[in-house]
């Protein structure tokens, strides 16, 4: 048999990255899944799927409420998944097997995606579909309950920051090459209000875990976090 590539570890662990949003969680997480041949798996993106399933089956009142007691009947039919894309290799998001990727990447479904999050039921049946995908191993997740509830076994859980006034920038820049400008103001004021809440919340709010490693990305590049975070991982596969 020939040998493992040198580069390529041979066990597997997982990996929780939590943080408030646009922190450069997706951008590490994709970054280290590559790497290391891991699945990566967005779990915001499970939320988002249900916010979208919500909207179209005529659940969101008129005030942008969610019906909840209309909607937790319906979850176990939702089918929430991942399917794999033939072209990249990369896991989208899908309801009934088919992906609704296209259409969760925008201001509506993540405001509902952050009212639908507030809903035990909800957050109980997506976390279950987590635990099972952790349960494989070599897995990163990313989220904001990923190193506390849904693997608080992971043997690596990074939890990143990065000062306010650049994560706004960011998120800004994301919306242009979006075709969807805002002025700095409006992006600073939308992120408070969702640190706000995710870090608030009753359900699962936004914490770090007490053995997270902190990974502030104020000063760094996408490359240089990733090489962070491979030292850890390299500790952390050292440790098994
Ligand atoms: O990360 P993203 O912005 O796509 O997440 C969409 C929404 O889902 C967020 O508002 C967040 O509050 C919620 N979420 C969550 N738990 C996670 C991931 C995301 O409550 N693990």
């Amino acid at each position: 048999m020939p040998p493992e590539p040198e580069s390529k570890p041979l066990k597997h662990i997982n990996i929780a990255i939590d943080g408030f949003s646009s922190c450069g969680k997706s951008t590490l997480a994709k970054a280290l899944a590559c790497t290391l041949h891991y699945r990566y798996l967005d779990t915001g993106a499970m939320y988002r799927a249900v916010a979208y399933f919500a909207l179209q089956k005529n659940l969101i009142a008129l005030d942008g409420q969610v019906k909840t007691a209309q909607l937790i009947p319906l979850l176990p039919n939702m089918q929430v998944g991942f399917v794999l894309d033939a072209q990249s290799g990369a896991s989208l998001v899908a309801l009934e097997g088919k992906t609704v990727e296209p259409f969760i990447r925008n201001l509506q479904i993540a405001t509902l995606a952050s009212k639908v999050s507030q809903i035990r039921a909800v957050r109980d049946y997506v976390q279950i579909l987590q635990k099972q995908m952790a349960s494989e191993k070599g897995v990163v997740m990313d989220g904001r309950d990923i190193g506390t509830v849904v693997m608080p076994q992971a043997e690596l859980k990074i939890f990143m920051t990065a000062e306010p006034q650049v994560r706004a920038l960011r998120r800004q820049m994301e919306l242009e090459n979006q075709g969807k400008p805002m002025d700095l103001q409006t992006v600073l004021e939308q992120q408070i209000a969702r640190d706000y809440e995710d870090a608030h919340r009753k359900e699962d709010p936004l914490r770090q875990a007490e053995d997270a490693l902190v990974l502030d990305n104020t000063h760094l590049s996408a490359e240089q976090q990733l090489k962070w975070a491979l030292e850890w991982v390299k500790q952390a596969l050292q440790q098994e």
